[in-house]
């Protein structure tokens, strides 16, 4: 699956991305950019807030706009991973491993196949959240609560 992924492009993308950033505070520009299972490239840079727990991570912004753009709501509707692969890149271009509530934020849409890009190379989200909370504990309580 990773031969198929860009990521090359992936990473062009994701450097754009952190150009248009918010982090005035931090000075810390990161920029993220993701394929959809429908070839869209959705991208996001980090917005920060003077209230400081207010900011966004790069890859939440992405998520979001990529709903408001409707590129992920058709997947997210058919059951389907929305994203298919991540990069995530500092101000130098420089390959960011997602923090760890971005990776359960991309859980959700990517679920453990998803590829992250890493200065290591493509990894599962699988290997970099391993054992991850997801929808699955929540649908066993509600399977519970229906008896
Ligand atoms: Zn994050």
């Amino acid at each position: 699956m990773s031969d198929a992924i860009d990521f090359d492009s992936l990473r062009i993308a994701a450097r754009s991305a952190m150009t248009r950033s918010y982090a005035p505070y931090s000075a810390f520009a990161v920029g993220a950019a993701a394929v959809t299972s429908n070839g869209d490239v959705i991208t996001g840079g980090n917005v920060e807030n003077v209230s400081y727990g207010l900011g966004v991570c790069a890859e939440v912004s992405m998520v979001c706009s990529g709903f408001s753009q409707g590129l992920l709501s058709a997947a997210v509707a058919a059951g389907e991973p929305a994203i298919i692969a991540v990069s995530v890149c500092d101000a130098d271009g420089a390959v960011l491993t997602p923090c760890g509530r971005c990776r359960q934020v991309l859980r959700e849409f990517g679920g453990d196949g998803l590829l992250v890009d890493s200065a290591q190379g493509p990894r599962t989200l699988g290997a970099l959240l391993p054992d991850a909370f997801g929808p699955d504990h929540l649908a066993a309580v509600r399977t519970e609560d229906a008896r």
